[in-house]
């Protein structure tokens, strides 16, 4: 089949499809007429017909009005309900994420059920704290107050606050802990 051929008959292929979608189009585009044409022909019949005055006895309108504003009722209280502040979440060994060694204040980050990048901070302004490798203890750069610790060795020191945080994670005593911060936290006036 020559080139010319060729796009000639994809031509045609998309004329056809054209003409098949239009088509289809069209009776669509029919239907949603009529059917706005009925609907609006309905419309005044059921106005009408709802218009009518009836007597019912006066239980058998009790009967329904009662079931009908029990359902409205449940319906209020589900919603009342629903817009109701949702509780303290139950802490999960994960949020265990800060503690007091040494009487200083320690971070972390979990990682794999270990602490990782645990860092010491001054209990007084959260300053990063810096140890002083001659005379073991860390001093803060902000209020200049020093913490002693056991070792010079920055090593060391993270062992032991890490084998510390993990015996607490083990003894379940992390618990508390959180539990004492989350109580501080909501104590605090909310930021405006
Ligand atoms: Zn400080």
């Amino acid at each position: 089949m020559s080139k010319e051929n060729h796009n000639l008959r994809n031509t045609i292929v998309a004329g056809v499809a054209i003409a098949i979608i239009l088509g289809i189009l069209n009776v669509l585009w029919g239907w949603v007429g009529k059917l706005w044409d009925w609907f609006w022909s309905v419309v005044p019949i059921v106005w009408n017909f709802s218009l009518q005055l009836i007597a019912i006895p006066l239980w058998l309108l009790v009967a329904l009005l009662v079931p009908t504003i029990y359902v409205l009722m449940l319906v209020v209280r589900a919603w009342l309900k629903s817009r109701e502040p949702v509780g303290p979440q139950e802490p999960t060994v994960d949020d265990y994420t800060e503690d007091t060694f040494y009487a200083v204040t320690w971070r972390w980050k979990n990682w794999n059920g270990r602490p990782s990048g645990i860092g010491p901070l001054c209990p007084r302004d959260s300053t990063p704290l810096a140890l002083n490798t001659y005379d073991s203890y860390l001093v803060c750069d902000a209020c200049h107050t020093t913490y002693p610790v056991d070792t010079s060795s920055r090593e060391r020191l993270g062992e032991s606050v890490e084998r510390l945080i993990q015996g607490k994670r083990i003894s379940g005593k992390w618990r508390e802990v959180v539990l004492r911060q989350l109580e501080t936290e909501s104590r605090k006036p909310p930021i405006t």
